[in-house]
């Protein structure tokens, strides 16, 4: 899977370039029990995602998400309900700021080889501002790896894994063809579904291959792609 297979690389933000920022909620889920470390919330996150994939949860529904976010970073038994309460309190949009490392480096590399790239994200009005002061991209020439367009579900109107939410992006790609256009995620329903049934090709970030044997695309990391 690297990238001179494809005319173009789609993203989605939260899990692939960005994550909930391990260094709030590992003291906030420390105090249930929980191991605060990064590396327990990187794996945390997704552990979570493979359980809301498996539910079938819409976007707005993170129940699944946030109990088995806490069962990986290991909270006390008896506090598996409370930590997910309070992980779900907490955790916000604005908390999905944390820049992946090797994602970062990779967007870098990729620019440095001349592929077009763009994002595609459910979120609330804020994804572009976030992208940009973690220090992960931008639209057009600026500090960061440059971009040809970052979508908000919030500000088209139209969020994942409604097809049409693509078509707001495939413009900025013209000429291209669909089906050579990859489009990474970590959600099984909202992002290889959707972009499924867009015409693209889906790939999903599995960085603790929870997904074994998936009809799909999965890479460990974005690193993957050079
Ligand atoms: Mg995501």
């Amino acid at each position: 899977m690297i990238a001179r297979n494809f005319d173009a690389i789609l993203f989605d933000a939260g899990g692939i370039l960005l994550l909930p920022d391990p260094t709030v909620l590992g003291p906030l889920l420390a105090y249930h029990g929980g191991d605060g470390s990064e590396a327990a919330h990187r794996r945390a996150h997704y552990s979570g995602m493979a359980a809301k994939s498996a539910a079938q949860s819409v976007e707005s529904f993170w129940h699944e998400y946030d109990l088995a976010y806490v069962r990986s970073v290991g909270v006390f038994d008896h506090e598996i309900e409370l930590a997910a309460a309070v992980l779900e309190r907490t955790r916000n949009a604005y908390t999905w700021r944390w820049p992946i490392p090797e994602s970062v480096r990779a967007l870098q590399a990729l620019h440095a080889v001349g592929l077009p790239m763009g994002v595609i994200s459910n979120a609330s009005g804020q994804i572009a501002e976030v992208l940009q002061r973690s220090g992960v991209c931008q639209v057009g020439d600026g500090p960061h790896t440059p971009v040809r367009v970052i979508i908000d579900s919030h500000v088209v109107g139209v969020s994942k894994p409604d097809p049409r939410i693509f078509e707001f992006a495939l413009e900025h790609f013209p000429g291209a063809d669909r089906a050579r256009i990859a489009y990474v995620g970590d959600s099984v329903t909202m992002d290889v579904g959707g972009a499924r049934a867009a015409g693209l090709h889906p790939i999903l970030l599995d960085p603790y291959d929870d997904h074994v044997g998936a009809d799909f695309a999965r890479l460990c990391s974005l690193e993957e792609l050079l």
